[in-house]
């Protein structure tokens, strides 16, 4: 396994095909140093006893010893893990690991190429899990580049008035395919080795050409990332493990871009670019959000009890319920997961599939309840995140007396704690970063629509009628 200053190095020595803000970077530009931290923390935590036994796993495939976020599922325990991991990965770096989703990624490819290959005789299985290998051996991190621009959200891809809006084969060769289009917001593409693209949505027999799925180097010729970064708030004095984390996200454009067939998963099957896109985005990476949302909640939760602690109301009545609702919406994430894992299904192909109606129902309740969480944190934080003076006035002499008089709060707690409480706060509800994480936990992974989608293709609302017609003596 790689060292994370062995990531780091990788990084540097990539193509400069990073845009931001008009320029192009490098990929240790320290605009990006913030996200790279964050990939980072999934090498450095090999080596932490606390994480033994959960971020490793043993490959499938070559009996070696692999991180865990390049394996692919082979049984309950492994999706068990798998989540714990995420939900503790991601209390360490105040939010998203970013690591899922190459794992999601691959996690659907091993499963789909078997069963394209079982309709169309094709050997796409055996191609994965050479390419599958390599990813193991090396340790290497990949984005999922998987939303499409798409253009009239109302239109397949071939109606679109500009094919393009949906990525696509635009010439095959002997020797692989070229393909055009963009994805767009898709995390970590910077600070990843590989991006792993797989459809977004159900194709028809029209759509042939935009059945495709494959992996490239993330700076392959003819790939450019026009990327948005948000960072934490610069500290100038009161630095804080917090701080030290950011993501960046990209629309991944592919101009004419050449993929080896060694690296081509699906090429026109149609009927399974749906199957595909549920199974990376549907089912795996809704299996890993219900870690990473739980997580995202325990930080709501803390943040609330510390700041209703130092207030001096931890214990107030409204207060103990307000903990208490989240509690619920972290843990009934947390536990869909589970239910996922334990009721999942081992695949022919050796995956272990989880429940897609647990992953589902889990990934909808945290969507629908992130901007409540937010809301009720809001509620007990008061106004001071909105308007917290900056960090210079706090070391100004002539300022800073004020501030550490009437900042105080409860007695017994220090102002710096206090003022380190609400600038937290400041970060999670007021800036950048905080608003991006507030609408990733909306749409990130599908929006709540696509969880309801899957939740209706897979769900026997019938039954229940059923249930309901024979304790009423209904008859038909
Ligand atoms: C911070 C962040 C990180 C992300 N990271 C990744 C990533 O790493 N990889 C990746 O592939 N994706 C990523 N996503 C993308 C995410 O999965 C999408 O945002 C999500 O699927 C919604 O797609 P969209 O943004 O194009 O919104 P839209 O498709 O425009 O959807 C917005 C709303 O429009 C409506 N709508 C859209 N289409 C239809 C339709 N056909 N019929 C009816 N109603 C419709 C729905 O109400 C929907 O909720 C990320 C998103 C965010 C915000």
């Amino acid at each position: 396994m790689r060292t994370s200053e062995e990531y780091r190095t990788s990084l540097r020595k990539m193509k400069k095909n990073v845009y931001i803000d008009g320029k192009l970077v490098e990929r240790d530009d320290p605009i990006l140093v913030p996200s790279t931290n964050v990939l980072a923390k999934t090498f450095d935590l090999v080596d932490d006893p606390e994480f033994k036994g959960l971020i490793t796993a043993r490959s499938h495939l070559t009996g070696i010893e692999i991180n865990r976020f390049t394996h692919v599922n082979q049984n309950a325990e492994d999706l068990l893990k798998k989540q714990e991991l995420i939900r503790r990965a991601c209390h360490l770096t105040g939010g998203c690991i970013q690591r899922c989703m190459g794992c999601d990624a691959i996690n659907a490819l091993s499963l789909i190429t078997y069963e394209v290959d079982k309709s169309y005789g094709t050997d796409y299985h055996k191609r994965f899990q050479k390419y599958l290998e390599y990813f193991q051996k090396e340790d290497l991190t990949a984005a999922m580049a998987q939303t499409d621009v798409k253009g009239d959200r109302s239109l397949r891809p071939h109606q679109q008035k500009d094919p393009d809006l949906y990525v696509r084969v635009v010439e095959r060769r002997s020797d692989g395919i070229v393909v055009r289009g963009a994805k767009n917001h898709i995390t970590m593409a910077p600070n990843a080795d590989e991006i792993i693209c797989v459809p977004t949505r159900a194709m028809t027999e029209n759509d042939v050409d935009w059945a495709v799925a494959f992996a490239l180097p993330a700076d392959a010729e003819g790939i450019k990332l026009i990327t948005h970064v948000a960072n934490p708030r610069p500290r100038k004095y009161l630095k804080a493990p917090m701080s030290e984390f950011g993501v960046a996200d990209s629309f991944v454009i592919f101009d004419d871009v050449f993929v080896p067939w060694d690296r081509v998963f699906l090429c026109g099957e149609w009927p399974f670019a749906g199957l595909l896109a549920h199974a990376a985005g549907g089912l795996y990476h809704r299996h890993s959000y219900c870690g990473c949302k739980p997580a995202v909640t325990d930080l709501v939760m803390g943040a609330m009890a510390l700041t209703a602690d130092y207030q001096g109301v931890e214990n107030k009545p409204h207060i103990r319920s307000k903990l208490a609702d989240l509690a619920c919406v972290a843990e009934l994430v947390y536990a869909a997961g589970i239910a996922a894992a334990v009721t999942g299904e081992k695949h022919p192909s050796g995956n272990f599939v989880p429940n897609l109606v647990y992953v589902n129902v889990g990934r909808r309740h945290a969507g629908v309840n992130i901007y409540h969480e937010l809301e009720t944190l809001t509620d007990v934080a008061g106004g001071l995140p909105a308007t917290l003076p900056f960090e210079g006035d706090f070391s100004n002499p002539e300022t800073g007396a004020y501030l550490e008089k009437y900042l105080k709060r409860r007695e017994g707690v220090s102002t710096e704690n206090i003022h380190r409480c609400f600038r937290m706060l400041s970060e999670m509800l007021c800036s950048a970063l905080g608003g991006v994480w507030a609408v990733a936990g909306v749409h990130g992974g599908g929006s709540p629509i696509m969880e309801e989608i899957l939740i209706h293709l897979s769900y026997d609302f019938n039954a229940k009628k059923k249930l309901v017609k024979h304790l009423a003596g209904i008859k038909d």
